[in-house]
């Protein structure tokens, strides 16, 4: 059973959209599961804390290698050879290609970061993959977790009412999605394109992906041409090895 285990200081959180729909209709079935785990019960102290102020000065607060590295240890027995991410911006960015080698493993280990982010130590050590969802800073990891889980899941096996959904969709092949209609077949004005209408297979496949085309050339010329974003398809400068 694909297995996901998320270290956050706000386990409440979860499974929140992740129990609903698709991911929670799977969730209930036993075809994947959830556990969020509470990193301040490896907290030091009476007050059970998990950060303090930056080394070198500076505004808020780092969570501490060895409170995050206790809850990751104690997250993963040996053998556990799921991934072990972290939620971050400087992480490469979270394509559905690494969607799919995630989906088709045996889960993944997310830690979520909160505050300024966590001691650079217990990222080195533990050989956490950061991994970001796009160019913009979220208050903390945890709707990054879920974003990337949601992607996961509806992958997993049995999850998906109709596998084909899968594999016809924006990036499968390298592209966006064409447009899509349903009924009604005219509003306020606007007409389903005749040849969606035809009953010709091939025409209605040709015109699709004449359109996923257009449209991916116009928005996001980079997924055509791998030009735009240098690590897309090549190789992230930074390889995660343990050197604890
Ligand atoms: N000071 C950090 C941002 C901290 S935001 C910086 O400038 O890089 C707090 C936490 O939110 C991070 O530790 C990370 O776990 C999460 N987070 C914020 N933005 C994210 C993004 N784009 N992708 C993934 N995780 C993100």
């Amino acid at each position: 059973m694909w297995r996901a285990t998320v270290l956050t200081l706000y386990p409440e959180m979860f499974p929140g959209p992740l129990g609903l729909s698709l991911a929670g209709e799977g969730l209930s079935r036993g075809l994947w599961s959830l556990e969020a785990r509470q990193i301040r019960d490896h907290g030091l102290g009476r007050h059970r804390s998990v950060d303090d102020t930056p080394a070198g000065g500076g505004p808020g607060m780092v969570m501490r290698c060895d409170v995050l590295a206790a809850a990751l240890d104690a997250a993963t027995p040996p053998g556990d050879q799921r991934p072990r991410l972290i939620m971050s911006p400087r992480g490469r960015p979270l394509t559905q290609a690494r969607v799919r080698d995630f989906a088709a493993g045996d889960g993944v280990v997310i830690v979520c970061g909160r505050f300024e982010g966590v001691d650079e130590r217990v990222i080195e050590a533990r050989a956490l993959e950061e991994v970001s969802v796009g160019d913009y800073v979220l208050s903390g990891g945890e709707v990054a977790a879920m974003t990337l889980v949601d992607a996961c899941v509806r992958l997993v096996p049995g999850i998906m009412g109709k596998d084909a959904s899968g594999t016809e969709e924006s990036f499968e092949g390298g592209l966006l999605e064409y447009p899509h209609y349903t009924r009604p077949r005219d509003w306020e004005g606007r007409s389903i394109p005749d040849v969606l209408l035809s009953g010709d297979h091939k025409a209605i496949a040709a015109w699709r992906r004449e359109q996923a085309e257009r449209i991916t050339a116009e928005r996001r010329p980079d997924l055509m041409t791998g030009r735009g974003n240098p690590f897309r398809d090549g190789d992230w400068p930074i390889h995660p090895t343990e050197d604890a």
